[in-house]
């Protein structure tokens, strides 16, 4: 692997790493962009080829997105509770839709480490790795770009712009709710505490959560 000092680009060595160890979530643009590509209706593709990925993360100052424990269904937050050995008061929800996984691959990924919706991937999949979060140097010690530190890694700029796009799109879920957004989600997904998978969630749970979560709710 080398970096092209000439057009200082990034250089990928297509080991196919990121696309095997992560979830990769995606946006309603990117949904529909995925789904033109693929030459079928975004319900199909949603119903297919995504799943949920909920995220809660134990927080206590009440904001964006915030859900009080009380309104979680019971089952969730009992294997919640017994994962962290204590009972939160509330929790920071991130709801999002993310692409089926093949086993322990992102089920996109094809022999030779190709990616079959190669032109319409999404953002994360192009921007991989963030260089905007904190500790990323320590992320991905797996990754020939983050090997050539941030020579390798010169989209900055592009990083800054996809973390407010993602901002904007879970200010307008708390605005006008997870269907509000989606209007044919998956029907079921994963539950992610602090990044790690715990169980599964169904859209009726989410919904149930989402319903108490705004940036009005005070304990
Ligand atoms: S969509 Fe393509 S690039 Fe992204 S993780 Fe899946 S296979 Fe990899
Ligand atoms: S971005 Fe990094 S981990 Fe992903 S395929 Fe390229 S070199 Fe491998």
């Amino acid at each position: 692997m080398k970096l092209d000092k000439k057009k200082k680009s990034r250089i990928c060595l297509a080991c196919g790493e990121c696309c095997r160890r992560y979830w990769i979530t995606i946006l309603p643009e990117e949904s529909k962009r995925i789904s033109k590509f693929l030459k079928v209706s975004e319900n199909d593709f949603l119903e297919k080829n995504c799943v949920l990925s909920v995220k809660v993360f134990p927080k206590t100052v009440p904001g964006l997105l915030t859900c009080p424990s009380t309104f979680f269904p019971k089952k969730i937050y009992k294997s919640i509770e017994k994962k962290l050995g204590f009972s939160p008061q509330s929790f920071f929800v991130l709801p999002q839709i993310a692409l089926k996984r093949n086993g322990k691959r992102c089920s996109f990924l094809l022999r030779g480490n190709s990616c079959k919706i190669y032109s319409a991937r999404p953002e994360v999949c192009k921007l991989f790795p963030f260089i905007v979060l904190p500790g990323y140097r320590e992320s991905y010690p797996f990754c020939g770009l983050y090997r050539l530190g941030e020579a390798g890694c010169k989209n900055l700029k592009e990083n800054r712009k996809q973390f407010r796009t993602v901002q904007k799109y879970f200010k307008k879920i708390d605005k006008n709710g997870f269907e509000g957004v989606w209007k044919t989600p998956p029907k079921n997904g994963r539950l992610f505490l602090n990044e790690e998978a715990v169980g599964e969630i169904s859209i009726s749970d989410l919904n149930a959560i989402l319903a108490y979560s705004n940036s009005e709710y005070s304990e």
